[in-house]
């Protein structure tokens, strides 16, 4: 399959760096968010860290000036019409998806891969949504998107071989190594990782140890690049709650209920690195 064009909807932490990682591999790629001003945000977050890429010597400027060239930002999803590949990176909400996907059916050519980069969500149920759900599946990014080397790539029950596979060959081709899973509540990533990050967050809570005993703890003693308490920050406060409420009502297990800290702090608007609010200065 001849993949030019590819669709990336949602500007966010996450859709910034897909967007980045399909135009350095050459790709045409459309950004789309619902307002301007979003969209601006995210030009503006590729464009930096393209610099900073350049910077390094990883690109050269004139690399660098090509890749963001070859993102042009939208917020009409009709820009999308013409994609050969969709990538969904909007917010972790199961309604807003399963909306989309609907709208995506209607609008891209039938043979069109629609992935999602969902944490936590089921493949299967917003495959659902389409009258392709053989060409649905998962394509997991990791944060910060061009700095990690995994794609997890989710299998929903309807996906079809060629089309895990080609996610796969797209997923090398942007220098990335894909793993395949199947699908069920946070995959394999976020169903290992989360369970810790909010027993990080209880010990807080609970008053074990202050943020910065937790976090050296694990980076000391278990040669974690990131501390739990960082790196919740790092991914966004709402996403990792939205993906423990996905893991306790899609697995059952009160193991996986969120502490009342997250809650907290998500209900105060205070959502991590992305509003400046993070649990270092909670
Ligand atoms: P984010 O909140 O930074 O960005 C989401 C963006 O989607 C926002 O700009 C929002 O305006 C936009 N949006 C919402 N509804 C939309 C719609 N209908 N059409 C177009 N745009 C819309 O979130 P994020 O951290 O980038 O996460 C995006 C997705 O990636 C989620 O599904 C999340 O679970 C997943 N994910 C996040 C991480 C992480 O570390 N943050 C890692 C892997 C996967």
């Amino acid at each position: 399959m001849n993949i030019s064009k590819v669709g990336v909807i949602g500007a966010g932490a996450m859709g910034n760096g897909i967007a980045q990682v399909f135009a350095m591999a050459g790709h045409d790629v459309v950004l789309n968010d619902i307002k301007q001003e979003f969209v601006d945000r995210g030009m503006n977050n590729i464009k930096a860290s393209l610099d900073k890429m350049s910077q390094k010597g990883v690109l050269s400027p004139e690399q660098a000036k090509t890749a963001l060239a070859k993102i042009k930002p939208s917020v009409n999803l009709n820009d999308l019409a013409g994609s050969d590949f969709v990538v969904e990176a909007i917010i972790e909400d199961v309604n807003a998806k399963k909306e989309l996907f609907k709208q995506l059916d209607t609008l891209t050519r039938p043979d069109v891969i629609l992935s999602t980069n969902t944490s936590s969500i089921s493949v299967t149920e917003i495959a659902a949504m389409t009258k392709r759900p053989d060409k649905v599946a998962g394509m997991h990014f990791m944060n910060p998107v061009p700095l990690m080397k995994l794609v997890e790539v989710v299998r929903g029950l309807a996906s079809s071989d060629e089309t895990i596979k080609t996610i796969n060959e797209l997923s090398k081709k942007l220098g990335k190594t894909p793993v395949e899973v199947n699908d069920s509540p946070g995959f394999i990533s976020n169903r290992v990782l989360l369970p810790m990050i909010n027993e990080a967050i209880y010990a807080l809570y609970e008053g074990v140890a202050t943020r910065e005993a937790i976090d050296e703890v694990m980076k000391l003693g278990m040669n974690h690049p990131l501390g739990p308490l960082a790196l919740a920050d790092l991914i966004g406060l709402d996403v990792c709650l939205s993906i423990l409420n996905v893991l306790h009502q899609g697995l059952g297990d009160s193991k996986y209920r969120p502490c009342p800290l997250l809650k907290k702090m998500v209900a105060a608007g205070h959502l991590g690195r992305k509003t400046k609010k993070v649990f270092y200065n909670y």
